[in-house]
């Protein structure tokens, strides 16, 4: 009696089974990320009133946004920012460790993308040679074509290659990025020939066509009461101009050459012009085999218009009024194209940046210069050690030392270590110097003893970590425009806006989150595996 199931039930199984074997997966067509460069989060509300319907604030309105995303390593700079976000991982482990970096036992420096074995496709010289070659671990982008056995297609675009190489992961089938006359090119790492597509964007006008007009305002001047005064001491001027002012006319814009098109705004528009090329020729999110592709987009203007005039220039505030049109029209691009929720986006950051210091200071804000150099460090240990070299550089905010010149003096390490931080703690402006061997049981407060940690590769990072007091920066005191390294929250805090396929609509939380966990948040939304360096928590979106 007891095997005996009742009618309705066995027809309910059979249905149920029946539903569950034809359903297929469900992903979203296309995933789209968009990092730019330099977004400090704030920047999504301080000119959010300016801001018109359809970009922005339809991110925020129709999307999800984790308010509160932290980079959790240092130093905040490009290339770990984006091998972050798109490895969960941090650069302990992802190996990329600063735009440059040293091999620490051979005392070398390399650039973070450059591989000398292979060459520029479309670009020539050594900005050509560019590969993930450094890269450890996987990428989320890695892992889809894993899980699809090869057959998404993955693309990366940027500017810089940095930024397009390391998003699209070692399985691409292609990054692209700017040779020196802003023409779109890749290395034979991913191909041996650019598709015509390509070769036929480079060859039209349309950067031209954007620079024929010069960059001027796009409105009055009087109504970016959320920037300093277009002329001010704080800001540096482009080549050919004597002021920082807008507007810039076209004849300066020619003379420096097609190639300035990255220190304007129209270098995002045309960015992203090249991203809709690419969906378009390339026919990413089709959908034709089932598979989900990714383009993973980096507009990189922002950090160069941001590094020139500073965070509280006229000309970024006109520069994110303008890429908020450029989102607007992208998002319309891709509903056409896609369909509308048939396609995931997220926007985030691969750091942010600071205040220009000497404005910082005028305005009573506090904060100085930090006057440490490599031969005044060489200089005092030769004092004590005899020995004047002991000290490589100063990069990335780290103390690098001669590993073997120690060794064949047979001088102790730690003495050395030692010293190095009674002397530089003792600065204006250190607020720490940790013993990276050390950092996990140094006194250092929480949040940035964590990301000294994370950032730790002993064969890639120096051998202490300089942390600056708030606002502090190394270089002299007339310094114009802006720049970032730091873990403090003008560095570390970045946007993260989710949009379409699978993300409930107009919520935020203020939960905090890691700039790894978005690796894992993605892997978790696409019913992928994590990245094979993933730290990373996947994020809720209640
Ligand atoms: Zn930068």
């Amino acid at each position: 009696m007891r095997f005996l199931i009742p009618l309705y039930l066995v027809i309910h199984l059979a249905t149920l089974s029946f539903a569950q074997d034809n359903a297929a997966l469900k992903r979203p067509k296309l995933v789209v990320g968009i990092m730019i460069d330099q977004m400090r989060w704030d920047y999504l509300y301080r000119y959010y009133d300016r801001y018109e319907q359809g970009g922005f604030k339809r991110l925020l309105n129709e999307g999800y946004s984790h308010e509160n995303t932290y980079i959790d390593h240092l130093p905040t700079v490009t290339a770990i920012g984006h091998t972050t976000v798109y490895t969960g991982s941090v650069p302990s482990i992802h190996g990329i460790t600063g735009n440059d970096f040293m091999y620490q036992l051979e005392g070398k420096v390399t650039y973070c993308a450059t591989d000398t074995s292979v060459s520029g496709v479309g670009i020539n010289g050594s900005s050509g040679q560019m590969s993930p070659k450094n890269l450890l671990t996987s990428t989320v982008t890695d892992e889809l074509k894993l899980a699809t056995n090869f057959r998404s297609k993955v693309i990366g675009i940027a500017i810089k290659d940095r930024s397009s190489i390391f998003p699209a992961g070692h399985f691409a089938n292609a990054a692209y990025w700017f040779g020196n006359d802003a023409k779109w090119g890749t290395s034979n790492y991913y191909m041996d020939e650019l598709p015509a597509w390509v070769k036929q964007f480079n060859e039209s006008s349309l950067a031209d066509d954007y620079l024929k007009n010069g960059w001027h305002t796009l409105y009055a001047k009087e109504s970016y009461v959320q920037s300093s005064p277009d002329e001010n001491p704080y800001e540096g001027a482009m080549k050919g101009m004597n002021k920082a002012v807008l507007p810039i006319d076209a004849s300066i814009l020619k003379k420096n050459g097609r190639g300035i098109i990255r220190d304007t705004p129209f270098g995002n528009s045309y960015t992203l012009d090249f991203a809709k090329a690419a969906i378009h020729e390339e026919q990413l999110g089709n959908n034709k085999n089932g598979c989900t592709d990714f383009l993973a987009i980096s507009l990189s203007s922002t950090d160069g218009i941001g590094h020139q005039y500073g965070v509280n220039a006229l000309e970024v505030e006109d520069m994110y009024l303008r890429l908020d049109q450029d989102l607007k029209a992208f998002f319309e691009f891709l509903d056409n194209k896609i369909g509308k929720d048939e396609y995931l986006i997220f926007i985030t950051a691969d750091h942010g940046a600071s205040h220009n210091n000497p404005f910082f200071i005028d305005h009573r804000g506090g904060g100085g210069y930090l006057s440490l150099s490599q031969e005044r460090l060489n200089h005092h240990l030769d004092s004590i050690y005899h020995s004047p070299a002991l000290v490589r550089s100063l990069m990335n905010d780290q103390v690098h030392l001669d590993y073997a010149l120690i060794a064949s003096k047979g001088l102790n390490l730690g003495n050395i270590k030692a010293t190095i931080i009674d002397y530089c703690r003792r600065l204006p402006g250190i607020a720490y110097a940790v013993d990276m061997d050390r950092a996990g049981q140094s006194t250092v407060a929480d949040p940035i003893r964590r990301r000294i940690v994370n950032s730790y590769n002993f064969k890639r990072s120096g051998a202490i970590q300089l942390v600056f007091d708030p606002q502090w920066k190394g270089g002299s005191d007339k310094q114009t425009g802006t720049g970032h390294s730091a873990w403090n929250p003008y560095d570390a805090h970045i946007p993260l806006v989710w949009m379409g396929w699978g993300i409930p609509k107009g919520g935020s939380s203020n939960q905090i989150a890691s700039m790894y966990d978005i690796a894992p948040t993605i892997s978790a939304l696409l019913h992928i595996q994590e990245p094979n360096g993933n730290v990373g928590h996947p994020l809720s979106f209640k």
